[in-house]
């Protein structure tokens, strides 16, 4: 699996983009960040899109990526996937003709844009992926992901992505035996309190998180932290201790 690392901040500065990972070229994980990264090949080769959820630093690359596909009169669409909760919040609030056109009714080989809901817990298929959301624990409705590359019948290897949450249980209990965990730090221990009514993880609740999982994947990449606190959030990661743990570069490439 090769994952390309398109943003990976809580807000925006120069160098610092919102969440979007790239899988093998064809799927996006979030679209906080695209048009401003890829050329525009790279952006016909994406087929689809699963969101964690509908916050705007995980979906605002979404109308413009749509607005590409029609200026060039393309014949592609892409299948938004995720949570029927996430499908309605992206449908009614920023597809819906108003803040941006509906491109989930326009295009003129067919809509540009097309929702497909899948369930908590069960499993699709994209080509040589198997995919399942995961509900987590944020101020919205939330998924995280298991994503696992098949190689004819046999699993290859497996990506656990927690979206943004705070203290969760269910998809750690199946986390075990991951190769790469891409996990949220949004904030330093000091803003504890902030972190969890918000729904995030500091790295001293991550370190609680984490002995939720019986073996610790391989590589444990941290994601969405706060730019204004990256050297104080760095400096307490490090603190943990944990092997494999360290911080996600924006632009960098992971082949798991
Ligand atoms: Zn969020
Ligand atoms: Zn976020």
């Amino acid at each position: 699996m090769k994952i390309k690392i398109l943003g990976a901040s809580g807000a925006e500065f120069p160098g610092h983009n919102p969440p979007a990972y790239l899988i093998n070229g064809f799927l996006l994980v979030d679209a906080g960040t695209l048009g401003a990264v890829l050329e525009e090949d790279e952006q016909w080769a994406i087929r689809y899109i699963i969101l964690s959820h509908a916050h705007l630093d995980h979906i605002r690359a979404i109308p413009f990526l749509a607005d590409n596909i029609i200026i060039k009169n393309k014949r592609h669409h892409i299948t938004i996937m995720s949570i029927g909760d996430v499908l309605r919040q992206l449908k009614e609030h920023l597809l819906n003709g108003n803040i941006w056109p509906d491109f989930t009714t326009i295009g003129r080989y067919g809509p540009v844009l097309r929702l497909q809901e899948i369930k908590p817990e069960t499993w699709i298929r994209i080509d040589s992926l198997l995919i399942q959301p995961v509900l987590v624990n944020h101020s919205v409705p939330a998924t995280g992901y298991i994503i696992k590359e098949l190689k004819g019948r046999r699993i290859i290897s497996t990506l656990i992505y927690s979206g943004d949450t705070g203290p969760t249980e269910r998809l750690w209990s199946l986390a075990d035996g991951a190769d790469v965990l891409i996990v949220e730090v949004s904030f330093p221990d000091r803003l504890s309190r902030l972190a969890q009514e918000t729904g995030h993880l500091t790295p001293r609740l991550l370190k609680g998180e984490l002995k939720k999982i019986q073996t610790l994947p391989r590589k444990i990449l941290i994601t969405h932290p706060k730019p204004q606190y990256l050297g104080l959030i760095k400096r307490e990661l490090k603190a943990l201790g944990i092997k494999g743990l360290r911080l996600l570069k924006e632009g960098e490439e992971i082949e798991v």
